[in-house]
């Protein structure tokens, strides 16, 4: 068998999103899990689009992910650069000679105007223009003039598109890898642009050729190019060259919304679709991805791997050593996958839990940075009592803060509710009398004999986390010691004492 050869190949019109990373993600893996190599194409024949900076958010995108090709751009490779279309163009006039020369494809010298005349003379008959078989002996091409008159007009520099000449009648059948034999009539396809007047390929020509020069066997790509799949054929067919292997993978739709997800459909600031950050060169607003707001790569592609595809059970974690053992084309969903953002929140946090060292190392340098001493062994303690609280790292500081320091404010929505200043004293008093840090059972009855005792709970808590919040009371008082809850008590008594909160 030959060796596996798939490609990723965005056009850099804009940030790639989660989508587009994971058609990148599928395509890593079909690689590894055969040896096979995994390229970068960058699409860019719309010139028009072109954002400078989308390349490079590419790279870095990919990186992060940990999902870097082994060939193509920015990576080079070979005898197949280079990767980038807009450099490749003698390639693309060396093939388009060939079509030209075997009737595949023709020149058209129809104005924009021209073609918008005919478009609104077939509207008024309530039809469809489309330059396709029906019509393409009535309008302006080297079909319908003679050799001479094309000549005088390509001496003339008169600015002409190429077009495909489809051949009508043709029943298309394809396999699509994850939709089975997919049937197509060409009487339904139009007579596409394969070089545009500026001299560039289009999409189609540049697609096309390149995967046949780079020698790609798969094509995973999204579902949206199944349309675009036909026109391929043909040209391949045109060639006499076979066509790579195709898989259309599903659409990601949004839950909340309608449609797929898209930066138009989607309030996209509560709404992750960016792995990292991208700053929009017209604005220079940031918006921020995956990275910026706190998932780790690993949870992220895990979250992606699982949208579209399963390993045909209900397992849902794996590294992506295990993605790349475990992916088979074959377990691809049909159908659209819905993203749920509370998933990918749930992804991040069963990362957080397989990365512990990383919360300790994360938060021995909060505790640094604010030149905190503190003992290892108090800190993995800490970090176990509170580790199901977070489902981002950055999260940990607020949920443990109070193992460390003793709080200065105090939420003022709770101290409001006080009604009864001395009778909060006299029995804060009496507790912290009682109070017997011998263990922890005791610690706890002491509580329970309380008259109040939930009010009493909260205002201990109060004084020792500054809030309500955080992890069952004992457990606090127990790891903060006895001094240390005597003082946080005696420190809010005063301030209630002289209600300066
Ligand atoms: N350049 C296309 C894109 O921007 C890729 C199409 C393909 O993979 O064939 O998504």
């Amino acid at each position: 068998m030959s060796i596996i050869r798939v490609r990723f190949a965005p056009s850099p019109t804009g940030p790639i999103h989660l989508g587009g990373i994971r058609t990148a993600l599928y395509n890593y893996l079909l690689a590894k899990k055969y040896n096979g190599k995994f390229i970068l194409r960058i699409e860019d024949t719309d010139q028009n689009r072109y954002l400078h900076n989308a390349v490079s958010y590419i790279l870095k995108s990919l990186k992060w992910c940990g999902i870097e090709p082994n060939e193509g751009f920015g990576y080079g490779g070979g005898p197949y650069e280079p990767y980038i279309q807009s450099k490749r163009s003698y390639i693309y006039k060396f093939y388009i000679n060939y079509l030209l020369k075997n009737k595949y494809a023709y020149y058209a010298f129809d104005t924009n105007k021209d073609l918008e005349i005919k478009r609104n003379e077939y509207k008024k008959l309530g039809l469809n223009f489309s330059y396709d078989h029906r019509i393409r002996m009535s309008l302006n091409n080297s079909l319908t003039m003679t050799k001479e008159n094309l000549i005088k007009k390509l001496k003339c520099n008169i600015p002409y598109v190429i077009r495909f000449k489809v051949i009508p009648g043709l029943v298309l059948k394809v396999n699509d890898m994850i939709r089975g034999d997919i049937k197509f009539n060409t009487n339904y396809l139009d007579d596409k642009v394969l070089l545009k007047s500026n001299g560039m390929a289009t999409y189609h020509l540049a697609n096309t050729i390149d995967d046949y020069t780079m020698k790609i066997t798969h094509v995973l790509r999204g579902e949206e190019w199944i349309s675009s799949m036909f026109i391929h054929i043909l040209i391949y067919k045109s060639f006499g060259w076979a066509p790579p292997n195709f898989a259309h993978l599903p659409l990601i739709l949004n839950k909340n919304g309608k449609g797929k997800i898209s930066k138009r459909n989607l309030n996209y600031f509560k709404f992750p679709l960016f792995p990292i950050e991208w700053k929009e060169p017209s604005t220079n607003k940031k918006i921020y991805g995956y990275k910026e707001l706190g998932y780790f790569p690993d949870a992220f592609i895990n979250m992606l791997a699982m949208l579209g595809w399963n390993p045909g059970n209900n397992r849902e974690i794996f590294s992506l050593e295990e993605l790349v053992n475990f992916f088979s084309i074959k377990k691809i969903n049909k159908s659209g996958v819905f993203f749920d953002k509370k998933k990918a929140i749930w992804f991040n946090k069963q990362y957080i839990i397989k990365n512990k060292n990383k919360i300790f190392l994360f938060l021995a340098k909060e505790l640094k940075n604010r030149s905190i001493l503190f003992d290892n062994n108090f800190l993995w303690k800490v970090i176990d009592l509170t580790i199901d609280r977070i489902n981002f790292i950055y999260e940990i500081w607020d949920h443990t803060y109070y193992f460390f320091i003793e709080p200065d404010n105090y939420d003022k929505s709770f101290i409001s509710k006080i009604k009864d200043k001395n009778y909060v004293i006299k029995n804060i008093n009496i507790l912290l009398n009682k109070l017997n840090f011998n263990s922890f059972n005791e610690l706890k009855c002491i509580f329970s004999e309380l008259e109040n005792k939930k009010f009493f709970m909260k205002l201990i808590r109060f004084s020792i986390v500054g809030s309500l919040k955080g992890i069952e009371l004992f457990k606090i008082l127990e790891m903060i010691g006895k001094k240390q809850s005597i003082k946080r008590i005696k420190k809010f008594i005063k301030k209630i004492e002289s209600q300066v909160y």
